[in-house]
């Protein structure tokens, strides 16, 4: 999957070309994110800041589910987060299928 670099903070609000504030993406996320910083958590409504992947841990923030065909909001920012970049769209989920059938998915915890 091509990936492309997406400014964890938007250039349109300051961010920089540093490499802390850059992070790999695949085309449809960074889509879907934008320049936004922020979403909506769905159980609460909270507005949350958009998980930082350069910044924070991703199991403490998502867990998978179905044998690693979904990813599940385990807090604010992860339930937010799995919305805002449609991170169970049916392309990626199909995607996880085939990794899975390949036992190239879901990653190993560190
Ligand atoms: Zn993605």
């Amino acid at each position: 999957m091509p990936l492309v670099l997406d400014h964890v903070t938007p250039r349109s609000e300051g961010g920089t070309d540093d490499p802390k504030n850059l992070c790999a993406a695949c085309y449809r996320c960074n889509e879907f994110k934008g320049s936004k910083t922020h979403c909506v958590d769905p159980a609460s409504g909270e507005i949350v800041p958009v998980f930082n992947p350069r910044t924070q841990s991703w199991a403490e923030h998502f867990a998978w589910m179905n044998g690693g065909t979904h990813i599940v909001g385990l807090t604010p920012m992860g339930r937010g987060t799995v919305i805002l970049l449609h991170l169970n769209n049916e392309y990626v989920v199909e995607a996880r299928r085939h990794w899975i059938g390949q036992g190239l998915h879901p990653p190993r915890e560190p």
